[in-house]
């Protein structure tokens, strides 16, 4: 790690523990994120990572964004993704494939500590994200966007959306989707979801009628946003895996903890061989994970065209280790685990989420494979 990452991971760990950990279960339980701590999180710079500093960002490299959301996803989840969403994947296409004009204004609002959303799922299709049927038809200087989009990240915080939509036919599959920068309007109705973790960070349905974009706000050509859409994918699975790294951390602790005070059968948790197995096993997997989302964040980093591939490879590793150490966790705390008033409940709850958002286990062996084939290029 190098000095830059250590301060870098500091000031975070030192936000995380002092304002997010005292609110985290008040905002699992209330579904909110509470105004002060996301204002705070604006000055501090987190809903806008990976943004130049020539935009008024942190201007972090995606290792050193791993750094940071694995901190604040040690303490909430909640606050980790939503930096994810904002900071990496919706900086990040506008980053690379933005106008002057687009990155002056959206990087700059992400500096300054707006929030942005990204809006790719539909009911109809998740994995099948070729086949969205969001419309948006050109009008004059304009694009009119039509369609439903669900689980979003953010929404109710966003003050603008990355959003895919259909500017081609439907048989043309990914090659007649676009992306386009719509900014909050009436024309957008939130409705807040009740998911069953990462509570608080805004998933909602959103209900798009009639918004009106200038064509001005189209990221690249029309019908070329697939490509791009996936770029945001493949540095998004790598902060989203980086959340679970965060969770598995703290579970981790937790049972560390309690196995060191516990004692059954006149001795204490930790010093029955049963426990030192799970204990051992789950700071392994969380090693492993680190190892592996690292080293794709430095794929990222370097441009290499493994990206794909290693990127799926942390996400779905990290998932399903994740979800094995936080098990492990609620399974050393016995009943008090499984109980609301241990935080390893919301843990188990936070970490299925990595087995599904940004692309499900199965859908990252679907990339892995394609990446073996040869089948992925980087755009
Ligand atoms: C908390 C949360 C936050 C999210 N945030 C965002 C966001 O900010 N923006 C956004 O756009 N989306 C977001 N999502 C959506 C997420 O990316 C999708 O839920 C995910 O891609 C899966 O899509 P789906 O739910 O439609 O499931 P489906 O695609 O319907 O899949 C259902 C099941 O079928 C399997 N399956 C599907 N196709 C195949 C196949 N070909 N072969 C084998 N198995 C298959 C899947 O793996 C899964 O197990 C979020 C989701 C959650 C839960």
């Amino acid at each position: 790690m190098s000095e830059k990452t250590f301060l870098i991971r500091n000031v975070a760990r030192e936000f995380a523990e002092k304002y997010l950990k005292p609110v985290a279960k008040k905002i699992d339980e209330e579904n909110r994120i509470p105004e002060d701590i996301i204002n705070k999180a604006r000055e501090m710079g987190f809903f806008a990572l990976r943004v130049p500093e020539e935009y008024g960002g942190p201007g972090l490299s995606l290792q050193e964004s791993v750094s940071v959301v694995e901190e604040l996803a040690y303490a909430s989840s909640a606050l980790a993704i939503m930096s994810v969403v904002s900071g990496d994947m919706v900086a990040y296409p506008i980053m690379r494939y933005g106008t002057d004009e687009q990155k002056e204004k959206y990087l700059s609002l992400l500096g300054r500590g707006g929030i942005g959303a990204f809006a790719l799922t539909e009911p109809c299709c998740g994995s099948d994200a070729a086949a969205i049927e969001t419309r948006a038809t050109r009008e004059g200087d304009y694009y009119v966007i039509t369609g439903q989009k669900i689980f979003i990240t953010n929404a109710p915080y966003a003050d603008f959306f990355l959003v895919a939509a259909r500017t081609g036919r439907p048989e043309d599959r990914h090659r007649g989707v676009s992306l386009f920068i719509l900014d909050k309007s009436p024309c957008i109705k939130i409705s807040k979801m009740e998911m069953m973790g990462y509570r608080g960070s805004g998933t909602s349905t959103l209900y798009l009628e009639d918004c009106r974009v200038p064509t001005s706000n189209i990221i690249g050509r029309e019908n070329e946003g697939f490509k791009k859409i996936m770029m945001a994918l493949n540095e998004g699975r790598i902060t989203t895996a980086a959340t679970g790294l965060g969770i598995m951390r703290a579970a981790f602790d937790l049972a560390f903890e309690y196995s060191n005070q516990r004692k059954s059968m006149g001795k204490l948790l930790i010093d029955h061989q049963m426990v030192q197995y799970m204990l051992s096993e789950m700071a392994t997997l969380i090693e492993a994970s680190r190892l592996l989302i690292y080293e794709a964040a430095r794929a990222s980093d370097e441009n290499r065209s493994d990206l794909p591939k290693l990127s799926s490879m942390a996400k779905l590793f990290t998932a399903k280790s994740g979800v094995d150490v936080v098990r492990m966790a609620m399974q050393i705390l016995g009943g008090i685990g499984y109980s609301r008033d241990s935080d390893v409940e919301r843990l188990y709850r936070d970490i299925k989420m990595i087995e599904i958002g940004d692309g499900t286990n199965e859908v990252q062996r679907m990339v892995i494979i394609r990446s073996l084939q040869g089948r992925i290029r980087l755009e």
